[in-house]
């Protein structure tokens, strides 16, 4: 409480102060591909800086925020403070929205139910934070570290479950025959399988309706690169990048949210920033070069909220987090993060005496 600073104004006649309040209750809706760190990157500052905290998990990962609710308990948080939700979305979480006792909704999910829940907000003029989809680019220049920059857990970590994933793999022409072994070889090593076992470097999709969402993007006959996953029970599904891809095809445009990406070159640095930018969303993105001039020159012209150079790297919880366009309204983490959480009051204080 004691960084929770406001400001003090120069102004004629008095004095101005400024005095950050907490909005009362806060909503966070957390989706099921990282229930732990995001339910607690909403909830954390929003205790901080003063709230009491609804948080509704995903209906297929309860027991995340459960757990995190009776730590808090642990921890000497008061009772209540932070409670659990578990259910639905379209009614536990709709009902959240609507309700006029809560002041704010701290939203991470898809495009699609964001939209829903910002203009639910809209109704009562309810501050919403969201934090979409995402269809990052990963722009690779001939003169970059080939081997690192096509590392394939770009795209599959989590499975590809991330709204981060680096799911456009943008490479300069004259390198993309290269590449595309690389990436061939890359794959073909990725050992997909339990998520138990210490050799696995990526598990399975969390659902059938996952699984069936992704291979209703990837036709089988797709010409792909593609790695290999285990045969029977489970929602595998193999690693795999599209090679053939329109840059308006729907597998080059759309969050699949799995383990797939699609390669594609690009002509020059112009080509390569009018390609990374050509899409609804604007989460991430990794630039490879070792032309720091153009390092600096392409972050400036992406329209993104997290890029990395020469780096896979998206989220720290000391710097800002957020997206551009279609990927979200809003930066949640970093040192502004209890902004999102306070009302701004302004007080001035006439040292002006009583008219004589
Ligand atoms: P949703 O966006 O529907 O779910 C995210 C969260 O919102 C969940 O807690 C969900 O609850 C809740 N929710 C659902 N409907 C409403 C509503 N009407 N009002 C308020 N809250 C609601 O994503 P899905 O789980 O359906 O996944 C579908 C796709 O969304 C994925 O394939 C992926 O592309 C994208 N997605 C993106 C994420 C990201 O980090 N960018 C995270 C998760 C999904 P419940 O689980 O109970 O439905």
């Amino acid at each position: 409480m004691e960084r929770l600073t406001g400001r003090q104004i120069p102004v004629p006649g008095g004095l101005d102060v400024t005095i950050l309040e907490p909005l009362g209750v806060v909503g966070v809706i957390a989706p099921w591909n990282f229930p732990m760190p995001i339910a607690a990157w909403g909830t954390a500052p929003a205790l901080a800086a003063g709230n009491a905290v609804l948080l509704k998990p995903a209906e297929t990962t309860p027991l995340t925020a459960l757990r995190l609710a009776e730590l808090a308990l642990e921890a000497g948080l008061p009772e209540h403070l932070v409670q659990v939700l578990p259910g639905h979305g379209g009614v536990t979480g709709d009902a959240l929205v609507r309700h006029p006792g809560v002041a704010k909704i701290v939203f991470t999910g898809s495009t699609r139910t964001g939209k829903r829940v910002a203009a639910l907000g809209a109704e009562q003029v309810k501050p919403v934070t969201l934090e979409l989809g995402g269809k990052s680019p990963n722009i690779v220049f001939a003169d970059a570290d080939l081997k690192t920059a096509v590392d394939p857990f770009s795209f599959l970590d989590n499975a590809g479950q991330d709204c981060c994933a680096r799911t456009r793999i943008l490479v300069q022409e004259t390198v993309y025959d290269e590449v595309r072994e690389l990436l061939a070889k890359a794959l073909a090593d990725v050992v997909v399988g339990d998520p138990a076992d210490e050799k696995t470097q990526m598990g399975p999709l969390i659902s059938r309706q996952q699984l069936d969402r992704v291979r209703s993007f990837v036709p089988e006959d797709a010409p792909a690169l593609r790695g290999s996953a285990p045969e029977g029970p489970g929602f595998w599904f193999p690693p795999t990048v599209l090679t053939g891809e329109a840059p308006d095809s729907v597998c080059a445009r759309e969050e699949i949210f799995g383990p797939v990406a699609v390669l594609q070159p690009f002509t020059d640095e112009a080509d390569a920033i009018r390609l990374a930018n050509d899409t609804p969303y604007g989460l991430s993105g990794s630039i490879w070069t070792r032309d720091v001039g153009r390092a600096l020159r392409v972050s400036q012209a992406v329209r993104a909220g997290n890029l990395s150079v020469n780096s896979h790297a998206s989220v720290r919880y000391w710097t800002p987090f957020g997206g551009y366009k279609q990927s979200g309204v809003g930066r949640e983490l970093g040192p502004e993060a209890l902004a999102a959480f306070t009302e701004t009051k302004n007080v001035f204080i006439s040292t002006e005496g009583p008219a004589q």
